[in-house]
């Protein structure tokens, strides 16, 4: 079964960390029961920040994943294809010694193109299935460039997992979503499908079904979950995983949104000219304020003052986010409206006081 084939939405589901042969057999028997579980994600070699905690168990993981998918396919069960993470060429080599199907690379490789450029090598004519996690900071280049190192060796099942960002406001998660992010893969790489990891997202179970909810919402392809037959007395990331059980319950309450629209064509067009018009205005108004801006900058020639005028620009937000919240909007989001409208202006203002030349191109970041 090739994973962009699968059925959708994909869920991949399993422990973080195999512990023991005991706990593999049992999450793994009660996802064969699950239909809609497509894949096992267990770890066995664990990316631990700081040294001394549970680091995985390695090739005897492996040799029971081996064994347990042997015994599941004698009694006739439905059988599905394993995953865990692979992070140095070894364990490439390992992972094939025991049949596994798929892989995925972690968030912290993902970061490291030289080891990614090894382990793809590593991968080259395996016919692995991977999952490339997103790496942690948000940074959409690192993300798309892992996925490439892995076309350019010939591997062509290849997804993107969206597991969230370290950034420094983390609004309560984990790791922020940071929706934007893997909007951008899904522009810049259409036919890559995006499962999201809504466990490393969240951090702690109350939150999985909203992020779920948000992922499949906004047309992604499927989800990655952390389950163990006892989470409180999981080795590794106790709080965010969920029993077999509650999986089950998080999936049923699910509400699945379709891609293509049908009957809602009509209405939805209606109301997509309704945005357009809504943008047209949007985009005249900022045009018109620029305008204005630049005058301004005029005025400030004359008198010699400086463009940026701290005063002015702290009673100006005080006085938008306070209509905003008049208006329900949401202060945080036009703060950051306004902080970008307001750095524009400046640009402005500067290009035409040093006599209109082109103010300095922002540099890209490091290639
Ligand atoms: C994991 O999936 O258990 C894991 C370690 O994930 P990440 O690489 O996203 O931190
Ligand atoms: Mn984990």
């Amino acid at each position: 079964m090739r994973l962009m084939d699968a059925q959708k939405p994909l869920i991949i589901a399993g422990p973080c960390s195999v512990e023991s042969r005991e706990q593999l057999n049992a999450v793994v028997s009660s996802l064969a029961q699950m239909p809609q579980v497509s894949m096992v994600r267990c770890g066995v070699w664990k990316p631990r920040t700081r040294p001394g905690g549970f680091e995985g168990l390695g090739e005897k993981a492996l040799r029971w994943i081996a064994d347990l998918s042997k015994e599941l396919k004698d009694e006739g069960c439905r059988s599905l294809p394993f995953a865990c993470e692979v992070a140095t060429p070894q364990h490439v080599e390992q992972v094939m010694r025991y049949g596994l199907k798929a892989v995925w690379i972690g968030a912290r490789t993902t970061a490291n193109p030289f080891m990614v450029q090894e382990l793809t090598e590593a991968m080259r004519g395996t016919g692995l299935m991977v999952l490339v996690k997103n790496a942690p900071s948000p940074d959409v280049r690192l993300w798309m460039g892992a996925i490439e190192r892995c076309w350019q060796v010939g591997l062509t099942d290849v997804t993107a997992v969206h597991r969230g960002f370290d950034v420094l406001k983390n609004g309560g998660y984990r790791n922020h979503p940071l929706w934007e992010v893997p909007i951008e893969l899904r522009r810049a790489m259409p036919k890559v499908p995006i499962v999201t990891d809504p466990s490393h997202i969240a951090g702690r179970r109350e939150l999985l079904q909203e992020v779920s909810q948000w992922a499949l919402d906004l047309g992604f392809d499927g989800l990655m979950v952390e389950v163990h037959p006892n989470p409180e007395e999981a080795l590794t990331d106790s709080r965010q995983q969920i029993t077999p059980d509650g999986l089950r319950e998080l999936l049923e309450d699910l509400v699945l949104r379709q891609t293509d629209s049908g009957m809602a064509d009509r209405d939805l067009s209606m109301l997509r000219s309704q945005i357009d018009r809504i943008d047209d205005q949007l985009l005249r108004l900022l045009s018109a304020r620029l305008e204005v801006s630049g005058e301004i900058a005029r005025v400030k020639a004359q008198d010699n003052l400086a463009v940026f005028q701290p005063k002015r620009w702290d009673s100006l937000l005080q006085q938008r986010l306070a209509m905003a919240t008049e208006l329900r909007l949401e202060p945080e989001f036009v703060k950051e409206v306004f902080e970008k409208i307001h750095a524009e202006s400046v640009r402005v203002q500067q290009q035409r006081l040093s006599g209109g030349e082109e103010p300095p191109v922002p540099q890209d970041k490091t290639e």
